[in-house]
């Protein structure tokens, strides 16, 4: 969640005044960058992950199980563990497992205090053999982070903790309602203490002029009431002014209402960062990746529960959204446009608005009509030489206020520095973010793509991982163009939050993302000496744009549409890749086993997470068909999860979700 850098934050009327200095700033850093970066080339084609997990902490005699806020502990133990940090030795059995050579993993704290996130040591190559040492490494994570705990401690890949917010949920407890989050349900010191992120979350509040305010429709199950009315809701509280957000409805009948940035940004996720050879070749892969997006986050779905109810929507994106929607009533279209500059249609939080490719096949109609830029700013970033598409995605990411501010920053400019630059980059929560390089020489232009829910087994992160690096390798490989009107996008990723979207709903997808196809005649290719790169050289279509894409299923998207012309499909896609690839048996056969999980999942063969969690909950001898999720099913559904990512799927844990992986084993195929 970028860099902890230390300082005297300034409170939000102070931050505010200083918000157009840390923007000019950030825009002489950027267009420093700029110039320094922009014709760098040939860097390395590397890849890394990210993986977020909560930190809990169980009970097995009262058979309760809590969030450990011991984030800091955890991460002291694990940085101080100089034997560990010498190799890993320290950990029993540690040596078997590791694989990829030196790669000791990195820990790194989140913004909840029960987080940490953790990535692979150094950056994958795009070679097989690391693609190969993915999932170990993840096990290995796992298991370093594990080691480091309290025994009754456990890291564990839920997107969110289901009691987060009810009472007695965390350990230590802390009574709730502080002076920064000003939460009914949770305590300030549910956020990591380091001074960012209480900071951020009380700059947000002040700057939006009331609390955050996260609805999300309840399940409605057999015996739930009719109107639901959230139970944990107290209106009679009067402690601080924003108490009087429930009063006036910030609470909505048949939704359970959460009022603070935890809610959100205590979730966990899978992110992938692709580092490209150039500047072009990223801002490609920014694009091509955009409307993958909301296809990965409802295939990796698994957020069923919120505040112990089930919820009728399966991923967490909406709730981090509004968690972090730092608009004022001005910014939202609620009353008439003041002393704000803009309407702004979207959260700092939410998918992205631009695409940035100089790629002839870009039609003007696929850009948003909506997006709001800094004109200013634009204008600035043009004048120092960058392009028109470039300006613009960077000025509309400066439409934000900086939200935490250190005065120490506010004395010189650095332009050797991007402080100011990573300050507004940073806080743009997009589902895709354009990375340049930082000063060192070995870092190139990255693309981050930020979608996918964290999955509950490393098998299953590890997979998502390897099918978007394979998909990647396509789409550079094959020229692919998967471009769409980016409104087509932003429709899609609500989509995704549909309960079983996966299963049951149609997303907007280009139909043929082939470059332009040699044309043959008398059977041969065009008939003329033209160089088949300058036939394949993709030129900008022409025709409706409606005609180019069509609303397709999951399953057509990624297994592929059975007509003759149609979308050839996401996983075989990446096979025709692999088979144009001189790769053994073997390796080719481990690939396949993570590319059965993509498939099965989008043909519903396989469950999403949030499926099998929805199930679970429902099928618990204590639920009560009322969409109440209470301590004792919570329990046993995180001892469930904690067996599912020992055996995945093998004895009986998690087959739904798993088990054709575990069945192909067992047959003894070549790979078992
Ligand atoms: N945890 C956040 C999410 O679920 C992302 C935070 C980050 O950017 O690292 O999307
Ligand atoms: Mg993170």
């Amino acid at each position: 969640m970028g860099l902890l850098a230390l300082g005297t934050p300034l409170k939000w009327p102070e931050a505010k005044k200083n918000a157009d200095h840390v923007r000019q700033w950030g825009i002489e850093q950027l267009l420093a960058i700029w110039n320094r970066a922009k014709g760098k080339e040939r860097d390395a084609l590397r890849w890394g992950d990210e993986i977020e997990y909560l930190v809990v902490a169980v009970d097995d005699e009262s058979k309760k199980v809590k969030l450990s806020l011991r984030q800091a502990d955890i991460l002291k133990a694990l940085g101080s563990d100089e034997e560990l940090c010498a190799k890993g030795g320290c950990v029993p059995d540690l040596q078997r497992v590791i694989r990829h050579e030196e790669t000791l993993p990195v820990f790194h704290p989140e913004f909840g205090r029960f987080m940490l996130e953790a990535t692979p040591g150094k950056p994958w190559g795009i070679g097989f053999k690391d693609l190969l040492d993915v999932e170990h490494n993840m096990k290995l994570r796992r298991k370093i982070a594990r080691n480091h705990m309290e025994p009754n401690e456990c890291p564990i890949t839920l997107t969110t903790f289901p009691l987060l917010g009810t009472k007695e949920s965390l350990s230590p407890d802390f009574p709730p309602s502080g002076e920064r989050l000003r939460s009914q349900f949770l305590p300030d010191e549910i956020a990591n203490p380091h001074i960012r992120f209480p900071t951020l979350a009380a700059n947000i509040r002040s700057r939006r002029g009331r609390k955050v305010e996260i609805n999300v429709p309840v399940f409605r199950d057999e015996n739930t009431p009719l109107p639901f009315k959230d139970p944990t809701v107290d209106y009679d509280l009067h402690r601080w002014p924003e108490d009087d957000d429930v009063r006036n409805g910030a609470a909505k009948d048949d939704h359970i209402y959460m009022d603070a940035m935890a809610f959100g940004m205590g979730s966990c996720c899978l992110q992938i960062t692709f580092q490209a050879k150039n500047i072009t070749e990223g801002r490609k892969l920014y694009d091509q990746l955009s409307p993958l997006g909301p296809i990965m986050l409802a295939l990796t779905a698994a957020t069923p529960i919120y505040k112990g109810f089930l919820v009728d929507t399966d991923v967490r994106w909406d709730q981090i959204s509004r968690a972090v929607d730092d608009r004022t009533r001005e910014e939202l279209g609620e009353i008439p446009l003041k002393n704000d500059r803009w309407r702004v249609p979207k959260s700092r939080y939410a998918s992205n608005s631009t695409y940035i490719s100089q790629d002839p096949r870009l039609r003007k109609e696929y850009l948003d009509p909506d997006l709001v830029v800094d004109e200013e700013l634009k204008q600035k970033l043009m004048d120092g030489g960058m392009d028109d598409l470039l300006a613009t995605h960077f000025a509309h990411l400066f439409i934000r206020d900086p939200i935490v501010i250190f005065a120490e920053d506010l004395k010189t400019l650095d332009l050797n520095k991007t402080d100011h630059f990573e300050n507004l980059q940073s806080t743009n929560w997009q589902h895709m973010r354009f990375k340049p390089p930082p000063h060192d020489k070995d870092t190139g232009w990255r693309v981050e793509f930020r979608p996918m829910e964290i999955q509950i087994t490393d098998f299953e992160n590890a997979a998502f991982s390897i099918f978007m690096v394979l998909i990647t390798r396509a789409i550079l490989s094959f020229d692919l163009n998967f471009y769409i009107p980016i409104p087509l996008t932003t429709q899609n990723m609500a989509t995704a939050h549909i309960r079983d979207a996966v299963t049951t709903q149609k997303f907007h997808f280009r139909k043929d993302p082939f470059p332009i196809r040699p044309v043959k005649v008398n059977g041969t290719s065009n008939g003329t000496n033209t160089p088949a790169h300058i036939l394949s050289r993709p030129p900008t279509p022409t025709g409706p744009v409606e005609d180019e894409h069509a609303p397709m299923t999951v399953d057509e998207i990624i297994n592929g549409q059975f007509a003759e012309d149609g979308f050839p499909g996401l996983v075989p896609l990446v096979e025709s890749y692999l088979n144009s690839l001189n790769i053994d048996v073997e390796t080719r056969c481990e690939l396949g086993r993570y590319l059965e999980l993509i498939s099965k999942r989008a043909s519903g063969k396989l469950w999403t997470c949030a499926k099998w969690i929805r199930h679970f909950v429902r099928g618990h001898e204590e639920y009560k068909q009322d969409s109440v999720v209470g301590q004792g099913v919570v329990y046993d559904l995180v001892k469930e999860v904690e067996e599912i990512a020992r055996c995945e799927g093998r004895e009986g844990h998690g087959e739904e979700m798993l088990r054709a992986w575990w069945n192909r084993g067992r047959r003894g195929s070549s790979c078992g």
